[in-house]
């Protein structure tokens, strides 16, 4: 079990408060992580069942009329790891959930539009994660550096984008704004790689020692956007990036607990489960009632305990009284027991009316036994965990 060495919550640790300054920034830190780099990435992977199954459930409230979704911005200048950030981020969860847009050079057509029109188009719609590879930032960054247009236009589009991103907001979407900061050094040497590596050169572009000779006018622009739009509804978390596995690890966590704290539960249903279980069960022989009824134990008691390892580790991330949260997992675990029992009686009861069915127990082997018996492995892990902190 790999350990959480986060000392302090990454969204602290990491966010743009008023006064944050980018040159006095150590690109090679691991702010609020107290493990190393084996640490770091094990305890990453160990975060992927969560992740995944809260995308899930995000999804799922999508597909029933839900309007939240949640949109992750990634800047940094080439080489700071975006690409491979994305990839990264994206594996962790189900492709159907997520949607991806990066934004380069406006096309002929994207530039007949203001520039939030090519990025309206491409936002998370309800239920998704959105994320995006570079952004409308880019439009007060390169635009700005590179003098695309007057500084009479860039200037008026802090405001626009906080009043932007606010209705973004307050219409549903949780925004999360990741700049990764990769120090001139850590950029030459990652820019040498690609020169070296046949696997690597296509990702080079001639224009690329253009872009690091303008690097610290780039610092400054990013210094102006953390000042200007890192606001209390859509705040700048700035990741040195000399460490990818610093900054991977850094994202997946504030992506989590962000996930976490937007407390999705799984949808309810507006039908009868029991008026839908007996028209199914018409149309099915009474061999294949007898094999779901056996299995139904089984499949439900491990979708649960699923379920409640998600409620335990949100319980944790969000430093939930162990003893409260122990009795409110407690008293999920037996309602789902309670549906279980109801769901078992009735196919019992369905099965009961068919003149070739076998005779049923009501005691399915293993079915009392093995719930407890799960519950209390769970908890002497659970206690293994604590007692190794
Ligand atoms: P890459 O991410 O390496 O594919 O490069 C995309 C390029 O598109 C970068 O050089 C960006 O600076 C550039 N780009 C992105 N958005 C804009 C924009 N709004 N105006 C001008 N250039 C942009
Ligand atoms: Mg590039």
């Amino acid at each position: 079990m790999a350990e959480n060495l986060w000392t302090t919550d990454p969204r602290e640790a990491l966010r743009a408060h008023p006064g944050f300054t980018l040159a006095s920034m150590d690109r090679r830190a691991t702010p609020g992580w107290g493990g190393d780099k084996a640490q770091g990435k094990a305890f990453m992977d160990s975060r992927a069942s969560l992740l995944s199954e809260l995308q899930e459930r995000l999804f799922a409230e999508g597909r029933v009329g839900g309007k939240r979704s949640v949109l992750v911005v990634v800047q940094g200048l080439d080489t700071a790891g975006k690409g491979g950030m994305v990839r990264h981020v994206m594996g962790y969860v189900d492709p159907q959930g997520v949607s991806l847009a990066s934004f380069g050079v406006p096309t002929e057509e994207e530039r007949q539009h203001h520039y939030l029109w090519r990025i309206e188009n491409k936002l998370p719609t309800p239920g998704r994660i959105g994320v995006f590879d570079r952004s409308h930032y880019e439009d007060v960054l390169v635009v700005r550096v590179d003098e695309l247009i007057e500084e009479s236009v860039w200037s008026e589009r802090y405001d626009e984008i906080n009043e932007w991103e606010k209705q973004l907001v307050e219409s549903g979407t949780t925004i999360l704004k990741f700049a990764l900061m990769v120090s001139h050094e850590e950029q030459g040497i990652r820019l040498m790689e690609r020169l070296d590596r046949p696997d690597k050169r296509w990702k080079y572009s001639t224009g690329d020692l253009d872009t690091r000779a303008k690097w610290h006018a780039f610092q400054e622009a990013y210094q102006a956007v953390f000042d200007r739009t890192s606001t209390e509804h859509a705040p700048w978390y700035v990741l040195p990036a000399d460490r990818k596995w610093f900054s991977r690890l850094a994202l997946t966590e504030i992506l989590t607990r962000t996930l976490v704290e937007m407390e999705i539960g799984w949808p309810s249903v507006r039908w009868s489960p029991e008026v839908q279980r007996r028209n199914l069960a018409k149309s099915m022989s009474t061999a294949s009632l007898v094999e779901s009824y056996e299995d139904t134990p089984a499949v439900v008691t491990e979708a649960m305990e699923e379920t409640l390892e998600v409620r335990r580790d949100s319980a944790d991330l969000l430093d939930a009284d162990p003893d409260a949260s122990e009795q409110r997992i407690a008293a999920r675990r037996a309602e789902w027991l309670t549906d279980l029992e109801e769901t078992l009686a009735h196919k019992r009861e369905l099965l009961a009316a068919r003149d070739d069915a076998p005779a049923l127990t009501a005691d399915i082997p293993g079915i009392g036994s093995k719930t407890k018996k799960a519950a209390k492995s769970k908890k002497s892990k659970k206690g293994k965990k604590k007692s190794k902190k």
